[in-house]
């Protein structure tokens, strides 16, 4: 490109409104120029990096297995009205009317429509899991949109979301996504932690956010001195269930307890010896029967035990659900919770803690309070309240103390859960025949808050340095008084054509400038690379290149530059 033929738009002056220094650069670098509130037109500049972040997520994502789709902006409010955030969202959510007086909304994000295109698209359990992602323009009517693009009020967003038959499934591809997520930041060249995020209203689900730590972020991140500990201080921890002293006693409770294996879990919940042992033996039918009622009948009819049960020799018979599909332990729940009406024997069942936490079925089972769950709460991570805590109070996580730094929000991977699949009856024919209810992970990306994001990290007092993944230029092309020598401009013309031969992006400044403003809007731009073409050393067939980052400067042979450039 030369800037003859380009949209520069740099600029000296700070801009009176722009409090932090990404959205002060992108100003003056010519990046962005401001609409209305919020609402920000991309110069060429600024679009380069933006298609450059989108690219190497798009990578990323590819490889890890997504596939990309692409949907409206906007949404018809009866899907909002479906999942129930047509009440639940608040003033963020932009409505609007279109001509024949039906609601609709700018997309602030997408679960409505994707759940609404897998239910109609996916009907068997053979076409999962699945995780489909796209690159769009979200809107939010930010209360105070501020710094630019940062926190703009209509912005680009990488969003994926994951479908699947059970928890393990969705908790493989979540693992996926927060690899990927690892590699697309290293990739950025940022300096990021992925920390532990407040999972929200739903118990029991897990999240994690990924944070550019900056002094402009607008989050506290509280970081162990010790350990890898990291979590957003807006963390507020799940809602745990009451841990059991006892098994026996009250009833129609769901408690916590934790533990990998059953006799763990058993352990955890204190049963006695006798009633391990029952435990145990149910173990061995689970996995041979499929269909929960099947498998519950199973065990109860050939339960031997049962006339000690009966006998009152032991306290009840314990279900053993670990790693149950919600599907499933409602199932087996449910006809835990009939035999313990039946019989009026007390039955203890132990389900994943995500089931439990998910379904209102569990706390409110068996009717004549005979039913006991425990929950298992091995997968949840621990979430201490650390809303209020100051650096150096102690972790968490029992190691070292806290230090609080501020982050920026770039990325957000959830476990959702059955939420919106349960409101808008997103299912398939299980391997069994029958409906089943998907459960669900959401995964978004801040595209063009990473660019304002790479800012705050990288820039001096010249302007931006641009890590090389991202620059809009890998080099700058300075020919000093090029309008006056023919030499200087034969060999400025040659290695331009040669750098972009070689699929080189280069920044050629063929304007009728002084050299010093040159180099100015060059640094500023952030270009992480230039040469220097003049007539001193072209008497020995040298140019200079330059290193913005270092500032480091060195004489390289004409025939050799090409090369140099190509190799960095
Ligand atoms: P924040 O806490 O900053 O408001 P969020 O938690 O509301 O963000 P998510 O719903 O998790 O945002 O959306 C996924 C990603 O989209 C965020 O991690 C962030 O990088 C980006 N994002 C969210 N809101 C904005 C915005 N107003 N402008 C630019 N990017 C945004
Ligand atoms: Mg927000
Ligand atoms: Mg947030
Ligand atoms: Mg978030």
């Amino acid at each position: 490109m030369r800037t003859s033929q380009y949209l520069l738009s740099t600029q000296k002056e700070t801009p009176a409104e722009a409090e932090v220094i990404s959205h002060q650069l992108m100003i003056r670098a010519g990046m962005i120029r401001k609409l209305a509130s919020g609402l920000y037109t991309w110069l060429p500049s600024g679009l380069k990096v933006l298609n450059k972040v989108a690219a190497i997520v798009r990578e990323e994502m590819d490889k890890a297995g997504a596939v990309e789709v692409l949907m409206p902006v906007v949404q018809p409010a009866d899907l909002w009205e479906e999942s129930g955030r047509w009440e639940e969202y608040g003033p963020e959510l932009l409505r609007v009317k279109d001509r024949h007086s039906r609601d609709f909304v700018l997309g602030p994000t997408h679960e409505e429509v994707i759940t609404a295109l897998v239910r109609n698209e996916i009907s068997s359990y053979k076409q999962l899991p699945i995780n489909l992602y796209q690159i769009q323009t979200k809107f939010r009517d930010e209360v105070r949109p501020r710094f630019g693009i940062m926190r703009g009020r209509e912005f680009t967003m990488k969003d994926a979301y994951s479908f699947h038959l059970d928890e393990e499934s969705l908790a493989a591809t979540y693992e996926k996504m927060y690899t990927a997520y690892s590699a697309i930041f290293t990739r950025l060249g940022l300096d990021f932690r992925a920390v532990i995020a407040d999972s929200g209203a739903i118990g029991g689900s897990v999240s994690h956010e990924f944070h550019v730590l900056a002094a402009s972020g607008e989050d506290d991140i509280a970081f162990s001195t010790e350990s890898d500990y990291a979590a957003n201080v807006e963390m507020a921890p799940a809602a745990k269930p009451e841990t059991a002293a006892s098994p026996s006693g009250e009833t129609g409770e769901t408690l916590a307890v934790k533990g990998e294996t059953v006799s763990e879990l058993a352990a955890s919940a204190a049963l006695s010896e006798a009633q391990m042992l029952r435990v145990t033996l149910v173990q061995g039918h689970q996995e041979e029967e499929s269909s929960a009622e099947s498998w519950v009948a199973l065990v109860l009819r050939a339960d031997h035990a049962l006339n000690d049960v009966k006998a009152e020799k032991l306290p009840g018979v314990a279900v053993p659900l670990v790693k149950a599909s919600d599907e499933k332990a409602k199932a087996i729940l449910g006809c835990a919770a009939q035999f313990a009406d039946a019989t009026n024997l007390p039955v203890t069942t132990f389900v994943d803690y995500s089931a439990a936490a998910m379904a209102d079925f569990v706390t409110g089972a068996g009717e004549s309070g005979k039913l006991k769950t425990f929950a298992n709460w091995s997968r949840v991570p621990e979430q201490a309240d650390i809303r209020n805590v100051v650096a150096g109070d102690p972790s968490p996580d029992g190691q070292g103390v806290l230090e609080i730094k501020r982050g920026i929000e770039v990325g957000h991977i959830f476990q959702l859960g059955d939420k919106y699949s349960k409101a808008m009856n997103c299912g398939v024919l299980s391997e069994s025949g029958k409906h089943q209810l998907l459960t669900m992970g959401c995964y978004g990306i801040g595209v063009s808050r990473i660019v304002a994001a790479a800012i705050e990290q990288n820039h001096d007092k010249f302007g931006v340095i641009w890590p090389d993944p991202i620059a809009p230029f890998k080099v700058a092309l300075i020919p000093m008084n090029m309008h006056k020598s023919q030499r200087i401009k034969e060999t400025a013309e040659a290695l331009y054509d040669k750098l972009t031969g070689m699929g080189i992006d280069v920044l050629f400044d063929d304007r009728k400038e002084r050299p010093g403003v040159m180099f100015n809007d060059m640094e500023l731009i952030g270009i992480p690379h230039s040469i220097v073409i003049g007539e001193r050393n072209l008497d020995n067939q040298q140019i200079e290149y330059k290193h913005r980052r270092t500032g480091e400067k060195q004489l390289l042979d004409i025939d050799a530059a090409a090369d140099f450039i190509a190799a960095l």
